[in-house]
């Protein structure tokens, strides 16, 4: 990616911002640049758009300079630092932190700081990453537009009027208002890489059990991943090398190496696809999509041609079956994870004036404490998980996703990677689907059987929509631990669009120094 263009503002500290990850990276390494003055741009930057944006819950700007200044001398005294020392990063605020408030977008966290730092943060930090602050997200998660959060909404850069997806909406608005260079984000049901396809941005999911849990807040136990999120497939591909791998901390934290996804990103960028197989889900197109979403996976499928891959049709009949399972799975794990939240644990308490009992306490709280969709699936999922309706409700949604997983075994022997699109639409308008969940979930549609089978998949941009002028992402999806292939692929497509389009995608964002 040329991401040197500065824009009408000009070179000097914003010209830090525009640069991607790697980049920052070589220039840290050269001594061209140190981190603090990396980071400073990169703080002045949030402080310049967030009243436009939103994407941040909470900024540390002195926390953030004192890592910068940690990882300046380390580099000086020549101690061995990982190639993103000094790179500043936007971590979704559903990871705990022991120097910043955890809240998950909602009241019933509000001002909570947790006792330890996950996994995730703690190994950004041991490599130097500098974390700005905290992301916005739907409460606990659980949302398609981060409309759902306790603190309000962030806007979308592309057009300030719609959402940047979600849930983690803030970490990829943080990315394409050039907040940071770099985010993470968590992908239960697909909220990684639908904000990464509405924004312009890379968002990936690694395999389930890929990154560590140890830290993240529980929304569905099996279906939770933590991933990275750039602008480049590259700069994804080195986060996830960072926040990767084994943890005892966590039961279902795979035992293996890391899988070489910044080798494969580099192999992919060379634009030879020869060899590689790619299944198009015959059931992700059609009914439904928006006209410049198939335009753009068409054109997006004879790209991946040109680059020298096979490409076949593949059926997987059960895909439309996944939404239904999804939303019976994911509310029944949340329905037992959120229980935590009883007033006496974590964060609020309403009504403990002596005269109310425990009980009457706890109601109180978990009233007023959660928005309107935790409670909805909280409702959801234990009517699911209720006597008398396990079998048929919860049962019948685990059988559903055992078939699912079976319809991906059967692509996985024919081809090496599936595409779809990543989202049926491009960004919707702040409000648009605020009042009926059901078009809400469809967000969701193309990125809910990886998780169901526990899958990598990774969204990248993939040009904008003719009528809306909006981004549109392309979902690669691959089998478990073959993380690798999402990279050589993505960053094949990546530089074979970049060429054909004179530039990245992200380089046409609107500029957004004019706050509103
Ligand atoms: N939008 C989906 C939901 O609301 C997915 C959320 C996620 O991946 N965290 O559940």
């Amino acid at each position: 990616m040329t991401s040197t263009t500065s824009g009408p503002e000009g070179g000097g500290a914003t010209e830090l911002t525009r640069l991607t990850a790697s980049e920052l990276a070589a220039r840290l390494a050269s001594g061209e640049v140190s981190a603090v003055e990396v980071t400073r741009a990169h703080l002045d930057r949030v402080e310049a758009v967030e009243p436009a944006v939103g994407a941040f819950l909470h900024v540390d700007r002195r926390e953030a300079l004192e890592a910068a200044r940690r990882a300046d001398e380390d580099r000086a005294a020549g101690r061995a630092v990982s190639p993103l020392a000094g790179v500043p990063l936007a971590l979704k605020d559903v990871f705990t932190t022991t120097d910043m408030p955890t809240t998950c977008g909602s009241k019933m966290l509000e001002g909570w700081v947790p006792p330890y730092d996950s996994t995730v943060a703690a190994r950004l930090r041991e490599a130097g990453v500098v974390i700005l602050g905290k992301t916005n997200m739907d409460e606990f998660a659980m949302g398609s537009s981060t409309e759902n959060s306790a603190f309000g909404a962030t806007h979308n850069p592309w057009d300030l009027e719609r959402v940047p997806g979600g849930s983690g909406g803030g970490s990829s608005a943080a990315l394409a208002a050039f907040e940071a260079p770099l985010a993470i984000g968590t992908d239960t049901g697909g909220s990684i890489r639908q904000p990464a396809a509405v924004t312009g941005t890379v968002g990936v999911k690694p395999t389930y059990g890929g990154v560590s849990r140890y830290g993240l807040v529980a929304f569905s136990s099996s279906l939770d991943q933590g991933g990275p999120c750039g602008r480049t497939v590259l700069d994804a591909a080195m986060l996830h090398e960072v926040i990767a791998g084994h943890d005892p901390m966590d039961s279902t934290s795979i035992d293996a190496p890391v899988p070489g996804v910044t080798a494969a990103a580099k192999e992919g960028a060379a634009g030879d696809l020869r060899g590689v197989r790619v299944g198009v889900v015959r059931e992700f197109s059609g009914e439904g999509y928006q006209r410049g979403v198939l335009d753009s996976f068409r054109t997006a499928v004879e790209t991946l041609t040109e680059l020298g891959a096979e490409v076949v049709e593949v059926s997987c009949p059960h895909f439309e079956y996944a939404l239904g399972a999804y939303y019976l799975i994911a509310p029944s794990e949340c329905s037992s994870n959120l229980a935590r939240f009883d007033a006496m644990r974590y964060g609020l308490r309403v009504g403990d004036d002596g005269d109310r009992s425990t009980e009457e306490v706890m109601s109180l709280t978990r009233e007023q404490g959660f928005g309107a969709e935790v409670k909805r699936r909280i409702m959801l999922g234990t009517y699911a998980l209720s006597s008398g309706y396990y079998d048929a409700y919860y049962g019948q949604a685990q059988k559903v996703r055992t078939l699912v997983s079976r319809d991906f075994a059967a692509a996985f022997e024919r081809v090496d990677v599936l595409v779809s699109p990543t989202t049926p639409t491009t960004a919707f308008r702040i409000g648009e689907r605020a009042d009926d969940p059901m078009a809400m979930y469809l967000a969701d549609l193309c990125t809910i059987p990886s998780n169901l089978a526990g899958n990598a998949a990774m969204s990248v941009p993939s040009g904008l929509a003719a009528e809306d002028g909006l981004p549109v992402g392309l979902q690669i999806m691959a089998p478990a631990m073959a993380d690798e292939r999402l990279y050589r692929v993505g960053a094949a497509y990546e530089a074979a669009r970049n060429a054909a389009a004179g530039g990245a995608l992200i380089d046409r964002v609107p500029q957004l120094e004019v706050a509103r």
